[in-house]
């Protein structure tokens, strides 16, 4: 199991962000202070807040910023979040993992220019919304992959550095 994490009331562009990276992703709009930390305790959840007076707490992870693109940049370089193959599994809205559904089952169900020009699809088991490769927004995916990509190149290079110690110390022994 990945980790998990709970975002508080200020975060809620964050917790779609991560929904769509595929990460278990609560989000309480009403919950606050102590009862938060609780909740994401008795879940095994880390709680993602700007609420600086909670930052008592291991399981919390402060979000500095106001912008969610900074806020899930610090979140990826701070859990080191890589992995994209998960992309487009859970539904933004309410965190369920989503089901496949065949294309017959769509049908009717989403729009026709839709169901002419996408094959695969799936399914909130909660809220029934289909999903499709082009419904999740764009934007975002970009935003995710450009993050994403910012860290590889950044840990490319730190291993080029640690490559290069480790063959100098090579040579030395
Ligand atoms: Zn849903």
């Amino acid at each position: 199991m990945g980790v998990k994490f709970l975002c508080d009331a200020m975060l809620g562009k964050l917790a779609r962000y991560l929904r769509l990276m595929g990460l278990d992703t609560e989000y309480d709009k009403d919950g606050s202070g102590k009862g938060l930390l609780l909740s994401a305790r008795s879940e095994n959840r880390i709680l993602l807040t700007r609420n600086r007076r909670l930052l008592v707490d291991k399981a919390v992870f402060l979000v500095n910023s106001e912008r969610p693109e900074e806020q899930l940049r610090s979140v990826i370089a701070g859990f080191r979040l890589r992995c994209k193959a998960k992309f487009f599994s859970r539904c933004l809205v309410c965190n369920r993992e989503l089901v496949p559904v065949s294309k017959d089952e769509v049908a009717g169900r989403v729009p026709y220019y839709t169901y002419k020009h996408f094959d695969r699809y799936s399914l909130c088991p909660q809220c029934q919304r289909i999903y499709w490769a082009g419904s999740h927004h764009h934007n975002m995916k970009k935003r995710i992959d450009r993050i994403l990509k910012e860290r590889r190149d950044r840990d490319a290079k730190g291993l080029g550095r640690r490559v290069k110690g480790e063959s100098s110390e090579d040579r030395s022994s």
